[in-house]
């Protein structure tokens, strides 16, 4: 049974490359005929903005999204987060990490602490053991931050695996984190999901618009030319005469066409063309 998830992180209100991601991962639901859940990222306490989260639920009602199953927050699941990293202690895979940023000037880490914390050094936040291409790009990645806080990787993974998440669909800016994540699960002993990422909307100087750089929030006056914008935007090819359609008909429309053997483009990515 599929069963996809839209997982946003409260951390200011959405906007179009939200709306777009929020689309494509519903699309890909409704026309498989399966379940979509709503999950929300609310772990990374400094960076949560208060009232993001009902206003981001407010606007996928407004633009016609449902949700099968109660929201679920992170932030009431800590203890399966502890579950999994105490999981992995008892395995030997994580250790203690007493490096500041200032002593990592480096993208990866290069595991300083590995082999136990240098003299001097007190154990801030603690990572994962890692081998392979993941040693050689991003290293040993933490699980557990020095602010004790969970890490999206490890919280993510577990939620996943929690859910029954059977399809990710989301923006191709969390590409690089999907082999840390398909990793965590091969050691949590989780199923994989399949993945799919797509293309992520950017501003006018070529930036991915973001939450927390203020791009401009959705207007839930303007939904259904918002909607028409990113459905536009995943091609599926909307006639023009759906222009001023209201959300409801674009959805109708939508998942028949994403689920149609035609115009389904965005469900041709990464197969082999004919
Ligand atoms: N919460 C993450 C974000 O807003 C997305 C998590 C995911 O889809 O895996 O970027």
């Amino acid at each position: 049974m599929y069963r996809g998830r839209f997982a946003p992180s409260p951390t200011g209100p959405l906007h179009l490359g939200s709306l777009v991601a929020a689309a494509a991962s519903f699309l890909d639901a409704r026309a498989a005929g399966g379940v979509w859940l709503v999950r929300m990222e609310d772990l990374d306490t400094p960076r949560v903005q208060k009232g993001a989260a009902d206003s981001i639920l407010a606007d996928l009602e407004h633009f016609g999204f449902t949700w099968d199953e109660p929201v679920l927050f992170q932030s009431t699941r800590l203890g399966a987060y502890r579950d999994a990293l105490e999981k992995l202690k008892a395995e030997g895979m994580v250790y203690p990490c007493g490096c500041s940023r200032r002593d990592l000037l480096d993208e990866r880490y290069p595991g300083t602490c590995a082999h136990g914390l240098p003299p001097g050094k007190e154990a801030r936040a603690w990572r994962v053991r890692t081998s392979g291409e993941i040693a050689e790009t991003v290293g040993d990645f933490v699980l557990l931050r020095a602010d004790g806080i969970f890490a999206y990787q490890l919280a993510v993974v577990v939620d996943d695996a929690f859910q029954a998440i059977t399809d990710v669909v989301r923006g191709a800016d969390l590409l690089d984190s999907t082999p840390r994540q398909i990793y965590l699960q091969q050691l949590l002993g989780y199923p994989t999901p399949r993945y799919l990422h797509v293309p992520v909307v950017l501003a006018k100087d070529g930036q991915k618009l973001s939450k927390q750089t203020g791009a401009t929030p959705l207007d839930r006056g303007r939904a259904s030319e918002l909607l028409w914008t990113a459905l536009d935007f995943l091609l599926l090819g909307l006639p023009e005469d759906l222009r001023h359609a209201g959300v409801q008909e674009l959805w109708a429309w939508a998942i028949t066409a994403y689920a149609g053997p035609k115009s389904s483009c965005l469900a041709d990515f990464g197969q082999p063309s004919s």
